[in-house]
């Protein structure tokens, strides 16, 4: 079986009824690259800096950070990648800026993410000055991690014209015109935001897994209530039916690049939704291209449709557990 998935590297995901479904890979590390390519990734949907601030005491400088970042879009020849902006804090913890959980009352809820960004705004100048060094290099978007308010896009957006005319005046090639600037929903008042949200950035990002611990109130490292996490939660749900809906209407790109885009049960739950851009770790790429080709757009809205008519998280299990039957 791995060899017959291996042969649909450069077979495009296309439903049975005609509708193409962009498979892109979520990325955590430069080396990664290779492997998504080899899987069929049509572009990076997720690149998590993290890895460049992690387990050091010192922050990375510009040139480290741009170094890595030409790397990784080298590495992906052209095709498009998204980087996020440092998502530090909740359970992503960075020392040389002393997000440990115990400085925090409530780390989740915290100082973290694009909130971080902000507040240290050499920390946001420098990401942002290698980034649009990187964005020389092929074609990328940046990503704001955590957003909730439009006022953070707007400042980053500032903040991002500023380096571009300074990098400009010291004759340093970067992307014109500027990368396009978008947001993750994440968090359940982002995307009940969606339509106004969707006036300031240029695309969403939807990331089910924080949206989930965000929506159900579920930590997601918490073990004793770990029974409790459920992206299949009709209230998760929702939330991304009405994101995609605001993008639709504002005709900006939406993708989801939570663990469920990963998910062979869940993509046709999301297609039906009307989400056409999924953004998985690598090794899910095959499994769910095979999927979406045995696959009816129209009978995946239909289902989709009877889905979000219930309540019960554990009925609308058993609904999509019927739905995939035949094809697991
Ligand atoms: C998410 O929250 O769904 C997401 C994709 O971001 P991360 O897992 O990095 O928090
Ligand atoms: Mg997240």
């Amino acid at each position: 079986e791995v060899r017959s998935l291996a042969r649909l590297r450069d077979v495009p995901a296309v439903t049975k009824d005609d509708h193409r479904v962009a498979l892109q890979a979520n990325v955590e590390l430069p080396r990664e690259t290779g492997q998504a390519v080899a899987n069929g990734a049509e572009g990076v949907g997720l690149l998590r800096t993290e890895f460049l601030f992690m387990n050091r005491d010192e922050l990375p400088t510009e040139q480290e950070q741009y170094e890595a970042l030409a790397e990784i879009i080298d590495g992906m020849s052209g095709r498009p990648v998204t980087v996020r902006t440092l998502d530090a804090g909740g359970e992503k913890l960075v020392s040389a800026l002393g997000t440990a959980p115990s400085e925090s009352l409530n780390p989740a809820l915290g100082l973290r993410a694009i909130r971080l960004s902000l507040k240290h705004r050499d920390l946001l100048e420098t990401q942002l000055r290698a980034i649009l060094r990187a964005s020389a290099h092929g074609p990328l978007r940046i990503l704001l991690p955590m957003v909730t308010h439009p006022g953070e896009v707007r400042e980053v957006r500032r903040c991002m014209m500023e380096v571009a005319e300074e990098l400009k005046q010291r004759d340093i090639r970067i992307a014109d015109p500027l990368p396009p600037l978008g947001i993750m929903i994440e968090v359940p008042g982002a995307a009940l935001l969606a339509d106004g949200l969707a006036k300031v950035a240029d695309f969403f990002a939807i990331g089910t897994n924080d949206l989930t611990m965000y929506t159900l109130a579920i930590d997601r490292a918490e073990e004793q209530v770990a029974y409790l996490y459920n992206p299949l939660h009709p209230a998760v749900l929702k939330l991304i039916s009405l994101t995609v809906e605001a993008a639709r209407r504002a005709h900006i790109p939406v993708s989801v690049c939570g663990e469920v885009a990963g998910d062979v049960n869940f993509v046709p739950l999301l297609l039906g939704l009307g989400v056409r851009d999924l953004s998985m770790s690598s090794n899910a790429l095959p499994r769910v291209k095979n999927r979406i080709l045995q696959l009816d757009m129209a009978e995946a809205v239909r289902r989709a449709e009877t889905i979000m008519t219930q309540h019960d998280p554990g009925r609308i299990a058993m609904l999509l557990q019927d739905y995939n039957e035949r094809f697991t």
